[in-house]
């Protein structure tokens, strides 16, 4: 670490990180990490390291580090327009053909896009839009949104409501009300371990009936979940999770929103995680891989259903009163253009499919056999090692052991960067889109290592 580092001090004594231990970080107590350049799936720090990046920043940066075609679509802007607004029916070239080139990807039946910044905003987007859609409706009272515990969906007041983990809400007087949340389908922790997956998705489609009943349909707007959860602890659902809860939520006339900050534009391999699992949305939340973190944007893509009712509550009550300074920002929105065509151009949504394919493969076969390892899974470009202490029982470590923590650092040590996922001991990983199956060997390799390493220490 450079202690004497000036740069290091400013950090400790005057920048409050986002998801920290504030008082450990400010004494010095934990490292921390100055970042300067990034190439590929690598990143380098200021003490000279270079480490090959498997969460891709955090699951964003989708095309890669250091692509110069969209750093020069961003000076472009910046030099011709570098703002202006899109109220009152302004907008921008980029934000235009923007909007055009994110329908024409979006699944069937989904036209129009509001633009935002982050994952967080626009999933309060969606909350307002479903309340004002159920208001057009002539339906006041059906306003309550579920979420599943482990869902992630941000860190505001309703977003950080919805998000279903309770390191979020401690001490923030969370969730707030019309927030309810049901089961999470994370078929390793089942409550019987008899239960076939079909069974235990039709379990968690009964959980999610009973808590509509118990509330009343009338009361309830809309469903959100991520296609796979993210950071939940990367938990693919069980065979026909989504298609039961669909048919549920049909039945009770409630919406489906699919947050696909994580899964939209390839990291599944399939453009969108949505059509990867047979989902049909009335609304898609876009931001991380729209442009893959190069500049901050994010998305409401929007049912022609949902449309519609937006479109009489205009012709009913007037102009719709929401928007943020920078929706659409013409810098994310010439970022984001540049990125979906490196997406395409280098076949990046086929490759997370292989290469992710091949990650999953080479980690299950490296690792499921050590007596920790609960359980190796992911779908797409996305991965997940869950740490137990007793196999047999799927019993958990004492979470005072930090034993995914000290994991996640042994790699650090072999050059690899996983995530500690928040809650059990869970490693996760999300590299780029682009990542070869030499880099996959990589990751893998120094997984294995840190895992017996840590393992045999604890
Ligand atoms: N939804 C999902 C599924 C996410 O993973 C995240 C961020 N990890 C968010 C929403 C929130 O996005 P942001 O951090 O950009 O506000």
């Amino acid at each position: 670490m450079l202690r004497n580092d000036p740069l290091e001090q400013w950090d400790r004594d005057h920048f409050i990180h986002p998801s920290t231990h504030l008082a450990q970080f400010a004494r010095g107590d934990m490292p921390n990490r100055i970042v300067t350049g990034g190439k590929g799936v690598y990143i380098e720090d200021r003490e000279g390291n270079r480490l090959l990046d498997g969460f891709a920043g955090l699951y964003c940066v989708n095309i890669g580090y250091g692509r110069q075609e969209v750093a020069e679509a961003i000076a472009r802007q910046a030099r011709e327009l570098s703002y202006y607004h899109a109220y009152v029916g302004h907008g921008t070239e980029a934000s235009v053909t923007l909007a055009r080139m994110v329908v024409e990807r979006a699944p069937e039946n989904m036209c129009r896009v509001y633009f935002g910044l982050g994952g967080s905003d626009a999933n309060e987007t969606n909350i307002k839009l479903v309340w004002y859609y159920n208001n057009v409706l002539g339906r006041p009272e059906k306003k309550k949104i579920i979420s599943r515990r482990r869902g992630y969906h941000g860190s505001g007041l309703m977003t950080g409501s919805l998000t279903g983990l309770g390191l979020f809400h401690k001490l923030f007087d969370l969730p707030l009300d019309r927030i309810l949340h049901t089961d999470a389908p994370y078929y390793f922790r089942r409550p019987d371990p008899a239960m076939g997956e079909e069974e235990f998705s039709d379990h968690c489609a009964a959980e999610l009936e009973a808590l509509i009943e118990r509330e009343g349909a009338d009361t309830i707007a809309a469903f959100i979940g991520e296609p796979v959860l993210g950071t939940g602890g990367i938990v693919p659902p069980p065979a026909g999770y989504w298609e039961k809860i669909q048919a549920v939520l049909r039945k009770h006339d409630i919406l489906l929103i699919a947050d696909e900050v994580v899964t939209g534009f390839g990291r599944l391999g399939t453009m969108f995680g949505s059509v990867h699992y047979g989902m049909e949305p009335d609304i898609i939340t876009i931001a991380k891989g729209l442009t893959s973190a190069y500049a901050p944007l994010s998305g409401s893509i929007i049912s022609d259903r949902v449309w519609k009712v937006l479109e009489r509550g205009g012709d009913e009550f007037g102009a719709i009163g929401h928007g943020w300074t920078y929706s659409a920002h013409p810098i994310g929105a010439a970022a984001a253009v540049a990125n979906l065509k490196v997406i395409d151009d280098l076949g990046l949504v086929e490759n997370a499919g292989k290469v992710g394919r091949y990650l999953n493969d080479r980690m299950a076969e490296a690792l499921s056999g050590h007596p920790n390892v609960g359980e190796v899974r992911g779908e797409g470009m996305l991965c997940a090692v869950e740490l137990v202490e007793d196999r047999a029982s799927r019993s958990f470590f004492d979470p005072g052991k930090t034993v995914a923590a000290k994991a996640v650092g042994a790699m650090l040590k072999r050059g690899v960067i996983a995530r500690a996922m928040p809650e059990g001991d869970i490693i996760g990983f999300a590299p780029p889109l682009c990542l070869t199956e030499d880099e996959a060997d990589t990751i893998v390799r120094a997984t294995k290592e840190a895992v017996e390493e840590v393992c045999k220490a604890v």
